[in-house]
């Protein structure tokens, strides 16, 4: 294609959507550390997971060696309904900033959840049902994998319950009643429907919650419940395996471009957005046919990669999950709570630490007010309203094309724009007041939440 023909949007064909996932682990040179069973502190087997996951997602988990995984057809009926996601060209963009360097970007905040979150909740929800499960359980906090799961669970028709943050409940009641709208239970955390919730309640009446103690709910309703499995939405293997329709729809969409991206860019919570968006170009560069640079981005205030240890711990606050190797801040560790955005994860996807630590690619930090100012200046020149995680990347590619400005690099920058922001509206709010402040945390308090499981 010529530059003239070369479209704003460029959307795939339904009949051009992966049939199958890439599964990374099967091309790295060195795997990442194995999971261990947090007891024994050995191996973990598909044996010891199915407690917590279905048999099909316990294998794909563990699975590092077959590179493609055929996606059910049932799995891509629903994805038909928001896929393949546009791959963007920000020409507006480009033309404020003056800058020599192509931005694309991949928007996948193109469904009701509003993020890239659908992709693997569909995925967990089928293969649930596929082995007779009858009832699903998780936990949200901002509220995107909670609506993306209820969405997917209103879909295949499985009753779900969702333990929300108590003061999440009361102050995003649109996202709670999005869910109930899809027949989810959205039941404040801690409630009277749970042993650990009920002791909780007894010891602290005014409590208004924590993410570690919903999981702990969500987990204990999954046990105690007949035919029931708890759910999680990110770093887990199997959600990047998920999510790498992302990236092989970027590859396909790169090829009729006739171009391939020099830079590319994530937003990175727990990793699951940023590990599905890089893992075609990741596998080019692991063989060495292309060398893009990848760069990570999270927030200052929850810097997982740039000040994290790479160590064993949790995958969750509380605790129930094999622990794995992985960059983290501890998992006892709580975000400041002026912290607006998600990304507000204490680990990082083992997958995407190994890259990280073997030198693949880069990581850095922002701080949320130049999030926000980039948020608005790419809302004003694209059209869309930016979610504030996927506003992380923004900043960060727009400050690569500013650096092509100065040296006159027609660089191609893709990023992963992973969400829209209508449900973040006190954050932008507190951003356009001038109220927002940055906070950065120091050493000390790092030191605090370090873990010292191994
Ligand atoms: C959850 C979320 C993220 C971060 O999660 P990852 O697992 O790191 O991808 C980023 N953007 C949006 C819009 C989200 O909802």
């Amino acid at each position: 294609m010529n530059n003239k023909q070369k479209p704003y949007r460029l959307y795939l064909t339904e009949d051009q959507m992966p049939k199958q996932y890439y599964n990374l682990r099967a091309d790295m040179k060195e795997l990442p550390e194995p999971m261990l069973n947090p007891v024994t502190k050995k191996e973990v087997t598909v044996e010891d997971l199915l407690p917590i996951f279905c048999k099909e997602l316990a294998k794909q988990e563990l699975d590092n060696k077959t590179r493609y995984i055929d996606i059910p057809s049932e799995i891509r009926e629903m994805y038909r309904i928001y896929r393949p996601s546009p791959l963007i060209r920000a020409y507006n963009l480009e033309k404020y900033l003056d800058t020599p360097a192509k931005i694309y970007y991949k928007f996948e905040g193109n469904n009701t959840s509003g993020s890239h979150k659908l992709n693997s909740a569909i995925a967990q929800v089928y293969y649930a049902k596929q082995e007779g499960i009858k009832h699903l359980t998780t936990e949200t906090g901002a509220g995107q994998w909670g609506t993306a799961l209820s969405e997917a669970c209103s879909y295949f028709n499985i009753p779900l319950s969702v333990y929300m943050v108590k003061s999440s409940y009361e102050q995003k009641p649109f996202r709670k009643d999005i869910m109930r709208t899809f027949g989810a239970d959205v039941i404040p955390s801690p409630s009277n429907t749970t042993e650990v919730g009920r002791k909780i309640l007894k010891e602290h009446p005014n409590t208004t919650g924590s993410l570690g103690c919903a999981i702990s709910e969500a987990v204990e309703k999954a046990v105690t419940t007949p035919n029931s499995k708890y759910v999680l939405g990110s770093v887990l293997n199997q959600v990047l395996l998920h999510q790498s329709i992302i990236g092989l729809e970027c590859e396909t969409a790169f090829k009729i471009l006739d171009e391939y991206p020099d830079i590319i860019i994530g937003c990175a919570g727990g990793g699951s957005n940023l590990g599905g968006l890089i893992a075609p170009f990741m596998r080019d560069k692991i063989k060495g046919t292309h060398n893009p640079r990848i760069i990570a981005v999270e927030p200052a205030s929850c810097p997982s990669l740039t000040r994290g240890k790479y160590t064993y711990d949790y995958c969750d606050t509380g605790k129930m999950t094999p622990i794995a190797k992985m960059y983290t801040l501890g998992c006892d560790f709580i975000p400041s709570a002026n912290h607006a955005g998600g990304l507000r994860y204490h680990g990082m996807s083992p997958i995407i630490s190994k890259l990280y630590y073997d030198g693949y690619m880069e990581a850095v930090s922002t701080i949320q007010t130049d999030v926000f100012k980039a948020a608005i200046l790419f809302a004003q020149k694209e059209t869309i309203f930016p979610a504030p995680e996927s506003s992380h990347a923004i900043k960060v590619a727009i400050d690569e094309a500013l650096k092509c400005k100065e040296t006159g690099e027609e660089k191609t920058i893709l990023f992963g724009l992973t969400g829209t922001g209508y449900f973040d509206m006190t954050a932008y709010s507190s951003y356009l007041d001038n109220t927002m402040s940055d906070y950065i945390p120091t050493d000390e308090e790092l030191e605090k939440s370090f873990p010292n499981i191994i």
